[in-house]
């Protein structure tokens, strides 16, 4: 069983290193190695978005790769199916489905939101509720 999942981590590490490679050198070709955006609204912006999610692919995978490495790392050490981040017993329904899971899933969880995507909590409520509208000094005002 721990041989076939060598295998299986092998696999998708290459499989993995393939992709990426290809996403690279796609962006080379394209020669946007710097993302400009658009000073015309049309082309140059939907190229900008195209190569955005591109890179954003590429992120996952390339965070997918570093998952594997470190699966293999741990099947060699025999932490395997252990949570790098609290040391718990990873399910196997877990590594069934994603066999090169590191994290349990609480840990994943919280692994998964940089907190750069968290929308704002809401409305700006610095002086009390509902005095914005009346009130010109809203800090939102002063910045022009
Ligand atoms: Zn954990």
């Amino acid at each position: 069983m721990a041989a076939e999942t060598h295998e299986l981590l092998s696999v998708e590490r290459s499989e993995l290193a393939a992709h990426i490679e290809r996403i690279e050198a796609e962006g080379r070709a394209n020669g946007s190695a710097s993302i400009s955006f658009g000073k015309r609204i049309g082309d140059g912006t939907s190229i900008a978005v195209e190569r955005l999610n591109e890179l954003a692919i590429l992120e996952r995978l390339t965070k997918q790769h570093r998952s594997v490495v470190r699966a293999e790392e741990k099947l060699a050490d025999g932490s395997y199916g252990t949570c790098d981040g609290c040391l718990q017993t990873i399910s196997t329904e877990r590594l069934d489905a994603l066999p090169w899971a590191i994290h349990c899933l609480t840990c994943a969880d919280l692994e998964a939101v940089p907190g750069e995507d968290d929308p704002p909590p809401g409305s700006p409520r610095a002086d009390g509720p509902r005095s914005a509208t009346a009130d010109t000094s809203s800090p939102w005002d002063i910045i022009t």
